[in-house]
């Protein structure tokens, strides 16, 4: 008889949540995942199949690119058939750009894919990782006549089921350590788990395509009063990049300077594309508001509306090595709304 209860793999990538302190230099390392099903005897009483799998070499997610993106994409691809749901443990440093691409990799997902992870190591007593993990596993299994509550990727940390694209790290040292700023939580957990189900992503095809491949020619520009306007023109002109992420103030705004708009307007005829994100997190892009985001506007620079970097910097590099020489294809794709990664 084929069981009921849900089957979740459990992927280890590395990060805080299986590190434990090095007896002679203090510091945190990875150690073997083995100790993590010794650490958590909890997991034996969940009421679903748990298989886990992990690095051969842990890693801290400060070390993460794009390539760890595929592999850990790669392998959910693989297994995708097999598991009624993923939680994959990532440190927390770059947690909210890997998931935010898998989201874009795994186009019309209709399973969960839960990413946590800690802020202190499992080992230690007062740990945030037992919680984190013990309800990202049960969020994984949940599903409601049939089908899995959550179809998306998304964060579970500190009592909060976040959209994952719409995710940033917001402090190293509180266990709050992730905040969706322009987005409401998919559930909050406390006795029980309290889905939002009005804003919870279903696919629109019920056939899931997982897409991959990245282009990571892009350039960061952060814009701060007094930057020297020669040196970011020497910087976007000497650079490979194909895309300049401009990291304005506000809704969008850069200082006036015929420089710069010169400049712009020149990369631009190059092929180069332009996006404008705000440093504010909470927020929108709106380019037309002021006179000093309507110079953007004009010269055909993109808003991104209300995404993270981290969903801005991920989709890019997707969409770029999609369309490597069509601006127009690229431009169309990236302000396609893909999973929820924004609002208009
Ligand atoms: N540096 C660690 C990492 O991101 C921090 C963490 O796991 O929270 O891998």
């Amino acid at each position: 008889m084929k069981s009921s209860k849900s089957k979740i793999l459990i992927i280890y990538t590395g990060g805080t949540i299986g590190m434990v302190e090095d007896h002679v230099s203090k510091t945190l390392k990875p150690f073997d995942f083995n100790q993590i099903n010794k650490e958590l005897p909890e997991l034996r009483k969940i009421k679903c199949h748990i298989d886990a799998v992990s690095f051969k070499n842990p890693i801290d997610s400060s070390n993460v690119s794009p390539v760890i993106w595929e592999k850990i994409g790669d392998y959910i691809n693989s297994k995708y058939n097999d598991y009624d749901g993923f939680v994959v443990l990532h440190g927390t440093d770059t947690m909210s750009y890997t998931a935010s691409a898998l989201s874009f990799m795994f186009q019309h997902l209709n399973k969960p894919i839960i990413f946590t992870g800690s802020q202190l190591p499992i080992g230690m007593v007062r740990t945030d990782g037992k919680e984190n993990l013990i309800t990202a596993i049960e969020i994984a299994a949940t599903k409601k006549e049939g089908e899995p509550v959550v179809q998306e990727v998304a964060i579970y940390f500190e009592y909060q089921l976040y959209r994952a694209n719409r995710t940033t790290k917001i402090s190293s040292e509180h266990f709050e350590a992730f905040k969706s700023y322009n987005f409401p939580p998919l559930a909050i957990a406390g006795i029980d788990i309290n889905y939002n189900h009005s804003v919870l992503y279903r696919p629109s095809i019920k056939k899931m395509n997982y897409i991959k491949g990245f282009d990571t020619n892009v350039l960061v520009i952060v814009f701060f009063p007094g930057l020297d306007l020669e040196s970011i023109k020497e910087m976007i002109q000497n650079s490979s990049c194909k895309v300049v992420v401009l990291m304005t103030y506000g809704s969008g705004n850069i200082p006036m300077s015929d420089k710069i708009t010169k400049l712009i307007k020149k990369q631009i005829k190059k092929g180069k594309i332009f996006l404008n994100v705000s440093q504010c997190k909470a927020g929108r892009v709106e380019q037309q508001k002021y006179e000093t985001g309507i110079q953007l506007h004009n010269l055909g620079v993109l808003g991104v509306y209300d995404m993270t970097l981290e969903a801005v910097i991920s989709k890019t590099m997707l969409y770029l090595h999609k369309f490597p020489n069509d601006v127009s294809q690229f431009t169309t794709e990236f302000l396609t709304e893909k999973a929820g990664e924004f609002s208009i």
